[in-house]
């Protein structure tokens, strides 16, 4: 049932950032407020759909098809797609305030977090999130480099997206050929010379952050062996509570059946290790030789929850290339409060704060891992969006948003011209598309990505 609205023109609302949180908070107004809405949509890239674009792992394209839905909010009439417009350069933060009546933050969490050990800054110490990018060919990352001529990798953490960079480093390069994997990293991937990934968790196997289908994906690989220490394996007593949940009881069912296969026959093992945490990088002219390891101790904290605890037994593992995956960390929009201690916008319900714990700014909210952390699969950002919109929805209906003046639907393409943006419709997108997906036939693959802004640019200009 549609929400009436007082003002006989449709209600302007902002959302920042068309990944899957913006489409989902998109699709939840288009629903909820019938055709007494106008959306605009903005992304700092000429392309839509964020980590399901630039995240996703181009082993992984049956994820991707969830797009699809994005589509078909996109094409709404109601919607308009301003890509390539980047809040702060093309547009600020009081742009939006003057000209939409509530406006939708769903930037997601750009930057990631450092495991803060001696050496951290090390050549050949990355992010996860660089060689994710990197593979997937992200404007921001297309030119990195990774020098996979060493025989051993550690990646410092065990979540997905842990298990993501470990199968792309261990599966058989030619199994993503036909994928829209970057050309750069399909050829690094084939050249690579890393047979040992050491992937390391600083907890216990019941405490593991990966989703029991991307470890036994990598268990699976034809390529590689997963190989786990039996000892390791073992379920700790303080641990011992959380087998009563199934999804924990299969990780762990699963983790100790591998331990017991052993080392197998593959050319290439992952080493699943538990309870160590990284201690120090120890550097040989500026690159990374080795990655000091503290074993831990796992105890409960003031809260009943398991930590890692430091025994002082240290070990050293020698690799050539440090992949750090702990985690996201979202990075100040301007114009807009930040929770730098959380690393995300501040919010109470969604609605976005003026500072941690204090008042709400009329007419701002905020959706995804920009509201909650890096946390969650795609799907989990549908009904977080949904409650951030209820919110938004109670405010609408006492009358509450941001005190916009200036509402014309032509306001927002006035101000981008007047200061040099070159913003890139949906219909520009749907171009891009074609075109890479066009040039990917050409050459046996789903697509053939554009990596660099310039290039997409260039190819919609002719
Ligand atoms: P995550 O799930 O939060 O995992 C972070 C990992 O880093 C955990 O193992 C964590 O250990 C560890 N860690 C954190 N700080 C550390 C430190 N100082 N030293 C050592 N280890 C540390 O984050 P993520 O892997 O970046 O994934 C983000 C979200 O995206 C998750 O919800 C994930 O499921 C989702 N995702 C899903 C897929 C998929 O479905 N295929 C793919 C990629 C990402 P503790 O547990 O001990 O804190």
């Amino acid at each position: 049932m549609p929400t009436p609205n007082a003002d006989p023109a449709p209600l302007p609302v902002a959302i920042v950032g068309a990944g899957p949180s913006g489409f989902y908070a998109a699709e939840a107004l288009l629903k909820a407020l019938g055709p007494a809405v106008r959306l605009d949509l903005f992304d700092r890239l000429p392309t839509p759909f964020g980590l399901v674009r630039g995240g996703v792992a181009p082993d992984h394209q049956k994820i991707k098809s969830v797009a699809a839905v994005y589509e078909r909010a996109a094409a709404d009439p109601r919607v308009r797609f301003f890509g390539n417009v980047k809040l702060g350069r093309d547009l600020s933060a009081d742009d939006l305030r003057a000209r939409y009546r509530f406006i939708v933050y769903a930037v997601g969490c750009e930057s990631d977090r450092h495991m803060g050990v001696p050496g951290e800054e090390a050549a050949g110490v990355h992010s996860a999130t660089e060689f994710v990018g990197w593979y997937n060919g992200h404007p921001d990352h297309r030119d990195r480099a990774f020098d996979l001529s060493c025989e051993a990798a550690a990646v410092v953490g065990i979540g997905n997206v842990a298990m993501d960079v470990t199968r792309l480093l261990s599966c058989d390069p030619e199994s993503l050929a036909a994928t829209d994997i970057a050309d750069d990293a399909l050829a690094a991937l084939r050249a690579s010379r890393v047979r040992t990934i050491w992937l390391l968790g600083r907890r216990g196997p019941a405490e593991a952050a990966y989703s029991p289908a991307e470890i036994e994906e990598i268990g699976g690989l034809p390529t590689a062996d997963l190989v786990a220490d039996r000892a390791e394996a073992v379920v700790d007593a303080v641990s011992q509570g959380a087998l009563a949940d199934p999804v924990v009881k299969k990780k762990v069912d699963y983790i100790q059946a591998r331990a017991r296969l052993g080392e197998g026959s593959k050319s290439r093992k992952v080493r699943l290790r538990f309870r160590v945490s990284p201690a120090e990088v120890i550097r040989e002219n500026g690159r990374v030789a080795a990655l000091r390891v503290e074993k831990n101790r796992l105890a409960a904290d003031e809260r009943g929850r398991v930590k890692s605890v430091g025994t002082g037994e240290f070990e050293t593992l020698a690799v050539g290339l440090v992949l750090r995956s702990v985690g996201y960390r979202g990075v100040p929009l301007p114009g807009v409060p930040f929770d730098e201690r959380a690393g995300h916008i501040p919010h109470a319900d969604g609605r976005v704060l003026a500072a941690p714990g204090g008042t709400a700014l009329p007419g701002e909210y905020v959706v995804g891992w920009a509201k909650r952390g890096p946390s969650g699969l795609i799907g989990t950002n549908r009904a977080d969006s949904a409650a951030t919109v209820q919110s938004l929805l109670a405010d609408l209906k006492v009358g509450n948003g941001t005190g916009a003046a200036d509402l014309a639907a032509d306001s927002t393409p006035k101000r981008l011209a007047e200061g040099g943006a070159k913003p890139v419709s949906f219909a520009d997108w749907r171009k891009l598309d074609q075109i890479e997906r066009a040039n990917g036939a050409a050459r046996g693959k789903i697509r053939a990505k554009f990596t660099r802004v310039e290039d997409m640019l260039a190819a919609l200009a002719r």
